[in-house]
């Protein structure tokens, strides 16, 4: 069978329109898949489509260049996660097939998910920096048909829903119903179980405030303690909570946990210290949202607390009009409001200023490497400084080296998270910490 990139580059050329190319991809898949016992074989399409391409920054004034660029790197960055028993066909703009031969199916579902992985970082063409989404949508030969193109079809349609389900969901990049492993459909239904037995937990990661000079406050993070599988990362058991319809009840623990924390920062005499609560948008959109908020506020008697709900920019650039009103009614009961993973999306300023935000918490692909990257840096200073014209704090996360802490000194106002400061512990060993520090030197590093 030919490389991923030789076939890639012959369709590209045979079929000049966007328009998909039926009969040269039928003849392409009847050469590689049909030649030996039709009976037997096994194989899987998947249907890949990239959009947005949005620019964070810089102004690439030639679109055609660009669109060119982008193809390319696109290829060349899809042909990297192929082997060469799998088959790459262009077949629109920014459409792909990718057939994969005699596999299990969740070997398919894993290539998927390396891709949307691949993907998940920005793409820098010429100094800009574009961020690029990616739907996949699977079939399988030939438990979903033997027609080629209907299977096509069938790929197509997938992309098409996951796609759509995607921008009313937590994420538009990888977040897919359809591509769940086995494993993702046994931790799936052991969650509801899990919440109840207390398998699932928090850590609190401090975060530092160079203007006070101390540790100000701290991110709660979940951690599910499997008791075959041990520690699952909640960037796997959010997304399948978000789905199973878990999120509800998931997030009503956080917030339960949160209360009781802060009753044993009390005791420890830790004031003036806030908790941050990732929210899930799919929690923040249900019906039932802010009467729950405000029965646990009162119940648990947070309203007085410092509390902090930490929502992802891409969350704030859908639902505006109804998210706005939300954002407001919690804003009015107390909390302050971050915006989380800040620059991964591309929020204008225009919305920023009209949205009722406290804090604009930077993601760490922007701090890791400043030390090194001057557009980092550039891009460091231009957040910092529009924060400050809109009134808002600013959190750097990831710092995990001490060249990158020396470069983030320069920005007073920040406050600063990361590994090299606090890794997230458990809250007696975030008591502990805080307290040592305070007895040693009034808390300082
Ligand atoms: P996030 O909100 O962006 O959280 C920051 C993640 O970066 C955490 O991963 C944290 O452990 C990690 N991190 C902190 N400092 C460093 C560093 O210096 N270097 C590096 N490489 N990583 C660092 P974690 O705990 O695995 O959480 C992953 C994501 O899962 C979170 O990303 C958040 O989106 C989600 N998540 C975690 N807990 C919850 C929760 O209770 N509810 C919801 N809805 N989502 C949660
Ligand atoms: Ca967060
Ligand atoms: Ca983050």
């Amino acid at each position: 069978m030919k490389k991923p990139v030789e076939i890639l580059h012959v369709l590209h050329h045979d079929s000049c329109s966007s328009a998909l190319d039926y009969a040269a991809l039928m003849e392409l898949l009847q050469r590689n898949f049909f030649q030996t016992d039709p009976e037997h074989i096994r194989f899987s399409i998947l249907f890949i489509e990239f959009y947005g391409f949005n620019q964070f920054y810089g102004y690439n004034e030639n679109l055609l260049e660009r669109d060119q660029l982008l193809i390319s790197k696109i290829g060349k960055k899809l042909s990297s996660a192929l082997t060469e028993n799998d088959m790459l066909v262009r077949v629109g703009d920014y459409q792909y097939i990718v057939v994969q031969a005699d596999i299990p199916e969740r070997v398919s579902s894993e290539l998927a998910r390396q891709i949307m992985h691949l993907f998940s970082e920005p793409c820098m063409i010429n100094g800009d920096m574009f961020y690029i989404y990616t739907s996949i949508g699977i079939s399988f030969y030939p438990d979903e048909g033997t027609d080629l193109y209907a299977l096509i079809k069938v790929a197509e349609n997938k992309m098409k829903k996951v796609q759509k389900n995607g921008k009313n969901l937590i994420s538009t990049v990888q977040d897919s119903s359809i591509l769940l492993t086995e494993r993702q459909m046994e931790l799936k239904q052991a969650l509801p179980a899990a919440i109840e037995n207390g398998e699932i937990y928090f850590l609190y990661q401090a975060q530092y405030s160079q203007v006070h000079q101390r540790f100000t406050g701290a991110e709660m993070l979940a951690r599910w303690k499997h008791p075959a599988y041990g520690e699952i990362s909640p960037e796997i058991f959010i997304p399948l909570a978000e789905q199973n319809g878990m999120i509800a009840s998931l997030s009503i623990k956080t917030l339960v946990a949160a209360s009781k924390a802060f009753i044993v920062l009390d005791h420890a005499h830790i004031d003036d210290f806030s908790l941050s609560v990732n929210i899930s948008p799919v929690f923040l959109l249900t019906a039932h949202f802010y009467k729950t908020l405000q029965f646990l506020l009162q119940e648990y008697e947070l309203n007085e607390r410092n509390l902090h709900f930490e929502i992802t920019e891409e969350m704030l650039l859908e639902h505006t009009d109804y998210l706005l009103d939300i954002l407001h009614k919690i804003k009015n009961l107390g909390i302050c409001i971050e915006v989380d993973d800040f620059g991964t999306g591309y929020t204008s300023i225009r919305q920023l200023a009209d949205l009722p935000i406290d804090i604009l918490k930077i993601d760490k692909s922007f701090i890791q490497g400043i030390d090194t990257d001057k557009k980092k840096h550039d891009l460091l200073k231009a957040i910092v400084s529009m924060a400050e014209a809109l009134n808002m704090k600013v959190i750097a996360e990831g710092i995990e080296k001490q060249e990158e802490a020396t470069v983030l000194q320069q920005f007073a106002p920040l406050t600063i998270q990361g590994y090299l400061y606090a890794k997230p512990v458990q809250l007696e060993a975030l008591v502990e910490k805080i307290q040592k520090l305070s007895a040693g030197n009034g808390n300082t590093l």
